[in-house]
């Protein structure tokens, strides 16, 4: 199958050049040209599948004519590795643990998948694929351990000095074999700026093959399906079929869009529901018909302060008008203040701590229930993360921090293997050409 951009002014190309070039040269982004349909008998056996093979059949649907089918079967059972349950809060709020991966996000998934894909597609006789990706915290660690162990791909990680958690930090400058992490003495955008350069950098491009693990790349995407497909099964296993609303806490709006493609291969989703925080741009469009993009402004849930989502492009693709995407899609903002008081309530009601960016999608549904759900309607609302990764909001919001999951306690203890290197282009640069000889 071709993927297309979503401006339109290059040729289509194929699966594999999609997911190695990123994005097109028209800086639109990739689209599959159409939507191959899940079987009736696929749907109606997902209450009794495994998460492997609900996302399988999904992955053959979508991918099929792309990859040889024990390739993909391959790609899937790596990506995978962990479970996605819904916890039953009530018989009508489903929350979707998404946070069981080696990062606890559900960027994992996303990462993954595209470190696997990537790897079967590169040509074994091509120069060795160079990743460079400067992070905050989170991208960082789900890319870093998505290619740990990969061949012929080496991951070097950039991260601000003394601006990421301990814990954060453990977790991708611990790993070592092909991952580097770097420490710079400096802030995020210097990090930013250095990778930016390395990719403008002539010479530095002809000794070494350069990439960024892009979060808006095709194969980063497709993956975070499997486990609305799954969901659902799950849905219908515990209580029939109603209809099933999915609730997505977003930020660039990737997690939510690959929800849609799901919907638009089948899956019978009655309806999507966006929950943001302050940086309310999509919400606002869905109320008004009016796409104001912004500078965004800072949250307790900041995996989602995204003042410009990248994603929109694929969302405005999908549904043209917006009548059209009002038919499918809702969208709630909250406080911080609202999204504290979600915590406590879902803690004292169900004694369950939830995290930021879950308790923004929580108020969603509440409202969504009273303004428009059906009276059956099921909510399974995304939990995007788990709540020791925003431990420090977490211990102020209900007065007790979340324990370290146990798989994760022993990086605690993890000597530390970051290279320290000041923020300057020069020393980074000599640094790569040294580390990466060719
Ligand atoms: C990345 C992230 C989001 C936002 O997801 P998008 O796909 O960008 O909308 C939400 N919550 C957490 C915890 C995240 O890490």
């Amino acid at each position: 199958m071709q993927y297309y951009s979503t401006k339109r002014q290059t040729s289509p190309v194929s699966f594999g050049e999609a997911v190695l070039k990123g994005l097109p040269e028209d800086n639109g982004l990739f689209m599959p040209e159409r939507f191959p349909q899940l079987t009736r008998a696929f749907v109606r056996a997902l209450p009794q599948l495994s998460f492997e093979d609900a996302a399988l059949g999904f992955a053959q649907t979508l991918l099929g004519e792309d990859l040889p089918a024990n390739v993909l079967h391959d790609i899937v059972r790596k990506t995978l590795g962990f479970d996605a349950p819904v916890v039953w809060l009530t018989s009508q709020t489903g929350v979707l643990e998404l946070f069981h991966g080696p990062t606890l996000a559900f960027k994992d998934f996303g990462a993954r998948f595209m470190a696997q894909t990537m790897s079967y597609l590169l040509p074994k006789e091509d120069k060795p694929l160079h990743i460079l990706v400067a992070t905050s915290g989170d991208t960082g660690s789900a890319v870093a351990h998505g290619f740990l162990g990969i061949p012929h791909i080496t991951v070097a990680v950039l991260y601000p000095k003394g601006k990421v958690s301990p814990f954060q930090e453990r977790q991708f400058a611990t790993l070592g074999q092909n991952i580097t992490a770097i420490e710079i003495d400096g802030t995020f955008d210097d990090c930013q700026s250095l990778v930016k350069q390395a990719f403008l950098d002539k010479e530095l491009n002809q000794h070494l093959r350069l990439s960024s693990a892009n979060s808006i790349n095709i194969s980063r995407l497709i993956p975070q399906a499997f486990y609305y497909v799954y969901a659902y099964g799950q849905a219908v296993r515990k209580h029939g079929n109603k209809p099933v609303y999915f609730v997505v806490p977003s930020g660039n709006f990737g997690n939510l869009t690959a929800g849609v493609f799901a919907q638009q291969m089948g899956l019978p989703v009655a309806g999507f529901i966006a929950a943001t925080n302050a940086n309310d741009v999509v919400p606002a469009y869905l109320q008004t018909g009016k796409y104001l993009p912004r500078p965004s402004v800072a949250t307790i849930s900041n995996a989602m302060d995204v003042g410009n989502p990248s994603n929109f492009a694929r969302l405005a693709d999908l549904f043209p008008s917006w009548e059209q995407m009002r038919k499918q899609l809702y969208g709630y903002a909250f406080s911080d203040e609202a999204t504290r008081a979600a915590m406590r309530e879902i803690k004292h009601q169900y004694n369950y701590i939830i995290d930021p960016h879950g308790a923004v999608g929580y108020l969603a549904w509440k409202q969504f229930q009273r303004e428009h759900a059906p009276a059956d309607a099921i909510g399974i609302v995304l939990e995007t993360a788990h709540p020791v990764k925003f431990g420090e909001v977490v211990a102020e919001t209900l007065g007790e921090a979340p324990a370290v999951p146990e798989r994760l306690q022993h990086l605690l203890h993890m000597p530390k293997l970051s290279v320290p290197l000041p923020k300057d282009f020069a020393a980074f640069k000599a640094f790569l050409m040294q580390h990466y000889p060719c």
